[in-house]
């Protein structure tokens, strides 16, 4: 039997059960939650997302002071399959223009796609752990409509690390992070040059700097120490996404390291795991004092273990590509960054 008038039934993989949960809603909604599709408790209740998954979820949206009444509940296919598998693409296929169409009727502005069924649906793309980093994404589907890709609950419950992810995607319905900006940088024309920027940065004053060591060894897998190797270049950023780098030849002029030293001794530095990076300059700079650090604060923000590198939290938190897949190319075993062409180098240190 037809059970929906706007969705493909009878082109559906899963047209012959008796399964069909409608969506629930309020007339208006400017939040909708699509999940994939209903499960036993679901069936039996014919209502969406009442069984355990959908009991984690309310702790969720009751912790972001979310009114479920308020909030468009549906998912990608209406009909469970009788083995409890996934939906087929195609299924999704069929459901979409049903789902679309529900969506549009009650004015939605955000949706939550929970798992890689309701991002096939609303984005065309099923790689949700790909999906969720970053900020919202967007779908001809449904244009103008933030969409924003998180775990499904149920995969928390066989995977609970996952579980923060949940929490802090929802967090973006209220707070949309900012797109991903590549960093500008630029190397100063000259050892002058470069003396006059120092010295320029000294008297600024500036809050704070952050810095980045680059030296010839593949240093995230390594835990050398780093005076041993050839310095490749030290990029500053001075500004919100505007970088200095001074390269290898730089950092051996007396002069300018002189300034170097005086900057880093003046202003507060900030670094990803920057222990290691200043045990790298204190050789040629002397000691000096970190003051932030991005890695220990990435701790306090969520101690799992294996999130706290630079890549994995620029990914996370500000939605950065997969930027180190091209420089690896070039870091084999027995070269070290050395063998990176300066210019993808530098792209890296400035990121
Ligand atoms: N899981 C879903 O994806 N949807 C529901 O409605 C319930 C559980």
């Amino acid at each position: 039997m037809r059970k929906h008038p706007l969705a493909n039934c009878e082109e559906c993989p899963l047209f012959e059960g008796t399964t069909y949960v409608p969506s629930e809603s309020p007339e208006r909604a400017s939040l909708a939650i699509i999940g994939e599709a209903p499960g036993s408790h679901e069936v039996r209740q014919g209502r969406p997302f009442v069984g355990p998954p959908g009991q984690l979820l309310n702790i969720v949206l009751k912790h972001h002071s979310i009114d479920r009444e308020d909030t468009f509940m549906g998912n990608a296919v209406s009909c469970r399959a009788s083995d409890n598998s996934a939906p087929s693409k195609g299924a999704i296929a069929c459901c979409r223009p049903r789902l679309i169409s529900e969506l549009k009727e009650v004015g939605v502005e955000i949706v939550i796609a929970l798992g890689n069924s309701a991002c096939e649906s609303l984005l065309g793309q099923s790689t949700v752990t790909a999906l969720r980093a970053g900020p919202g994404r967007y779908s001809d589907y449904l244009p103008g409509v933030r969409i924003i890709p998180t775990i499904h609950p149920s995969a928390c419950m066989h995977a609970p690390d996952q579980f923060p992810h949940i929490v802090s995607d929802i967090a973006k319905v209220f707070v949309e992070p900012k797109p991903w900006v590549e960093p500008e940088y630029f190397i100063p024309a000259d050892n002058d040059n470069a003396k006059l920027i120092l010295a320029n940065l000294i008297v600024s004053n500036l809050p704070f700097i952050t810095i980045d060591i680059e030296i010839d060894i593949e240093k995230d897998d390594s835990f050398e120490v780093p005076s041993t190797y050839k310095m490749l270049c030290v990029g500053i950023g001075y500004m919100k996404n505007k970088v200095v780098i001074l390269n290898a030849d730089m950092m051996m002029d007396s002069r300018i390291l002189a300034y170097l030293k005086q900057l880093l001794r003046r202003t507060k530095i900030v670094a990803q795991n920057g222990k290691f990076d200043l045990k790298g300059l204190y050789p040629i700079l002397g000691k000096l004092e970190l003051y932030g650090d991005t890695m220990l604060a990435s701790y306090a923000f969520d101690e799992r273990p294996g999130i706290h590198g630079l890549k994995y939290q620029a990914q996370e938190y500000l939605g950065a590509p997969k930027y180190d897949e091209e420089i690896l190319k070039f870091v084999t075993p027995g070269t070290g960054y050395g063998a990176i062409p300066k210019d993808l180098l530098f792209t890296y240190n400035a990121i």
